[in-house]
């Protein structure tokens, strides 16, 4: 249904209540009585739709007011009405109804009439005779309550009448004779026509032709003074009727013609009357029918009316409904967008902030990222002078006991590596650590940490066994220094947390996939052991489980780096212990295994150490200690050497000297490694430059190789891997 259709229909449903309520204006009660003598008066002049139309506005006005009597006299009167209509049965129903109002009145009189009206009804139309008699006795009844003579006086006679066509004639004489001399004396024209019709008939019945003839005669002359017709249709005429039927049976038959012709007469002048009637009745019932289809018609318009006004209410139900729930949907979606630009704005508040922590982590991270590698760096250069001293000092005191000065040269490469690997250990968190591939031998290096730790082993009575397993190749390829940093750690936890015990180091061949030899490390000690609740915080940095001053010095970092460490090699750390009984730490390592590759670096070597071709090396270096164990190294090995103290002396040496390889320490005073190599390329010399630095690789690499050096060499540094890179690069040069 369109829209502006419902708004019409709204619009007319509240008009249409104004109108009603404007049509509801009252009359009053005097005025209601008057219509009600207005309608008895159309009855009389034979107009039955007035009058019923008049009393049908009565009866409407009666309800509303709820004055009972007018109710009743307007229900009688209807009845009345309808009764003339023929319509009985109807008639009936508001007789009843009439009844029924009025007996909720003390309005006796009306209630006498009433019960008058439906006995008249059942005995002249139903002819139910006994219920019309039951009718009229109440009317009686009340009739005499109330004293009303002349009512009491007109239902006798009636009752009389009732009792006659009854054919009770005895029955019947006796009301009538009641009330005769009451009619005689007081009674109307219209009472003493019917006592004297009354008369006639049951004189007549019982053969007194006299008496009755002379009873008929009296009605016919009461008959004269009357116009209410009904007495005339039916009293007199049928007086004229039976005074000449007695006449002919008495043999009088120019009486008995006479009044058969009177009779005649006054009965077609009836009878006229009477089609004059029927001919309006039927007028009537024609605009009766009329009404009754307008009616109808107007009932189906209505009924009509009533199902799409519940159809327009449901909608407009249906409207509000889904308006309210729009409205709903509006407010939370409102609600909702408030929310989001709220927490929008804190998010963006929150996200600048994070923003400016992050900048100030990553500035911090940066810084300490560059202390970090400044300390590690300035560690580092005297630590290469400590370590290449020892280098020499082993070579020229080869074929003696050199234990110390190998438990000096490797507690110095330790100490690097530690210093290295605070380094690192950032360095792994940022995932920036490379591997280093140097070939080993496992048992070589377990000895040295052996060696290295026996002091600890002897404080603390402890006696060291190693166990490496004969399936493990001679050479190995791999990180030897971070494998060994592995082990000094747990073997030197074993050692400090057991006294006169037992540490175990033992290392088996698992298996081999493709060139890659994985070994199982075991550390098993017999020492305190280390709680179930502490042996997942014991890799964390710093942390000391039950730690005594006096015990051992400690800096709680080890596990941690050993930790990272094994994670490099793509494998981690598994820990067995049992409080008092030990401590087993387990991981697996895998590592390269290639002989041909290994023979042919000792081979290289082998060649290059007597080689009469000797080859120039120009070593810049500024550090007074670093110069001299550079310059040994490669003298050792037959090389000529020279050495400058910084980057302009080196460009100087270039203007008049050749070398095959110049080897570049980075951090020099007036100009930098980088800076030197620049300009001796500036100059167009070619000759390879290795740098040669206390710098982790990764580190410079980008720098180094982009201002024109070939390849990088970390401190400390194996002296073979220096001479691999110094061969192959003058072999590259020459080839
Ligand atoms: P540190 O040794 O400097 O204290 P670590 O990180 O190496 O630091 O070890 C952390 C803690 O783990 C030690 O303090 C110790 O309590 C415990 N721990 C490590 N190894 C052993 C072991 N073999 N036996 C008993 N406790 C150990």
């Amino acid at each position: 249904m369109p829209r502006t259709k419902i708004i019409a229909q709204l619009f007319f449903l509240f008009f249409f209540q104004i109108a009603t309520y404007s049509q509801t204006e009252r009359i009053p009660n005097k005025q209601l009585e008057e219509m009600l003598v207005d309608a008895d008066n159309y009855l009389h002049k034979l107009e039955y739709d007035k009058s019923l139309a008049t009393s049908e506005k009565v009866l409407a006005q009666a309800l509303k007011t709820g004055n009972n009597v007018l109710i009743a006299k307007a229900c009688n009167q209807i009845g009345l009405s309808l009764r003339e209509n023929s319509d009985f049965n109807k008639s009936i129903q508001f007789y009843n109804k009439a009844l029924h109002y009025a007996d909720l009145t003390s309005n006796d009189i009306l209630k006498n009439r009433i019960n008058n009206n439906i006995g008249d009804l059942y005995i002249s139309e139903k002819t139910d005779l006994d219920k019309g008699i039951l009718y009229y006795k109440k009317a009686l009844f009340i009739a005499k309550q109330i004293g009303d003579s002349i009512a009491i006086a007109h239902t006798q006679l009636d009752l009389t009448k009732a009792y006659f066509k009854k054919k009770d004639y005895t029955g019947g004489i006796h009301y009538l004779n009641s009330v005769n001399n009451f009619i005689i004396n007081k009674g109307d024209f219209e009472s003493k026509i019917s006592s004297n019709f009354l008369y006639g008939t049951y004189y007549n019945h019982f053969n007194k032709i006299d008496l009755a003839l002379a009873s008929y005669e009296k009605a016919i002359e009461y008959g004269k003074f009357t116009k209410d017709e009904r007495f005339i249709k039916n009293e007199i005429i049928l007086s004229y009727k039976e005074l000449s039927n007695i006449y002919k049976k008495k043999g009088d038959y120019k009486n008995a013609l006479l009044f058969l012709k009177l009779r005649n007469d006054l009965s077609d002048r009836y009878n006229e009357q009477e089609n004059l009637r029927k001919a309006k009745l039927i007028g009537t019932q024609i605009k009766n029918d009329d009404y009754k289809r307008q009616i109808y018609k107007i009932k189906f318009e209505k009924e009509l009316q009533r199902r799409s006004l519940r159809k327009s209410k449901i909608v407009v139900g249906l409207f509000f409904a889904i308006f309210i729930i729009f409205i709903l949907l509006l407010f939370t979606l409102f609600r909702n967008i408030n929310f989001k630009k709220k927490t929008n704005d804190e998010l963006l508040k929150v996200n600048a902030d994070l923003k400016i922590a992050k900048e100030k982590a990553e500035e911090a991270s940066l810084l300490k990222t560059q202390f970090v590698s400044t300390i590690s760096h300035e560690l580092r250069t005297p630590l290469y002078g400590i370590i290449g001293i020892a280098n020499m000092l082993l070579d020229e005191n080869k074929g003696r006991d050199n234990s110390h000065l190998n438990s000096l040269k490797f507690s110095a490469r330790y100490l690097l590596s530690l210093v290295n690997d605070i380094f690192q250990i950032n360095k792994i968190d940022d995932k920036h650590v490379i591997l280093d591939r140097l070939t080993f031998n496992i048992s070589e290096e377990l000895d040295i940490v052996s060696n290295c730790l026996q002091y600890i082993a002897n404080k603390n009575e402890n006696s060291i066994f190693i166990d490496v397993d004969p399936a493990i190749p001679e050479n190995l390829i791999g990180d030897k220094l971070r494998l060994s940093q592995i082990l000094m750690n747990l073997v030197s936890n074993a050692l400090k947390f057991t006294k006169n015990g037992e540490v175990n180091v033992s290392v088996h061949l698992k298996n081999v996939v493709d060139k890659l030899h994985y070994l199982e490390f075991q550390i098993r000690d017999n020492g305190v052991g280390i709680a179930k609740s502490d042996q997942d915080k014991i890799y964390d940095k710093f942390v000391q489980v039950g730690r005594k001053e006096e015990d051992y010095h400690g800096t709680g970092l080890g596990l941690s780096i050993v930790k990272r460490l094994i994670g490099l090699f793509n494998s981690e750390i598994h820990l067995a212990s049992q409080i008092n009984k030990g401590t087993t730490f387990r991981f697996t390592i895998a590592f390269e295994v290639d002989s041909i590759k290994t023979e042919e670096i000792i081979n290289s070597i082998e060649v290059d150490m007597t080689t009469n071709n000797t080859i120039k090396v120009l070593v810049v270096e500024d550090n007074k200690i670093n110069q001299i164990v550079t310059k040994k190294i490669i003298e050792k090995n037959n090389y000529k050497c020279d050495v400058v103290n910084d980057g302009l002396l080196a460009i100087k040496k270039l203007e008049t000297e050749t070398y095959d390889v110049i080897l570049m320490d980075i951090n020099m005073p007036i100009i930098s490694g980088f800076e030197t190599t620049r300009r001796i390329r500036k100059k167009g010399i070619t000759t390879p430059i290795v740098a040669l630095t206390a710098f982790v690789k990764e580190e410079i690499a980008e720098e180094a190789f982009s201002s024109g050096m070939n390849d990088i060499v970390s401190k400390p540094f194996e002296p073979i891997k220096l001479f691999q890179i110094i061969n192959s690069q003058v072999y590259k040069t020459k080839a």
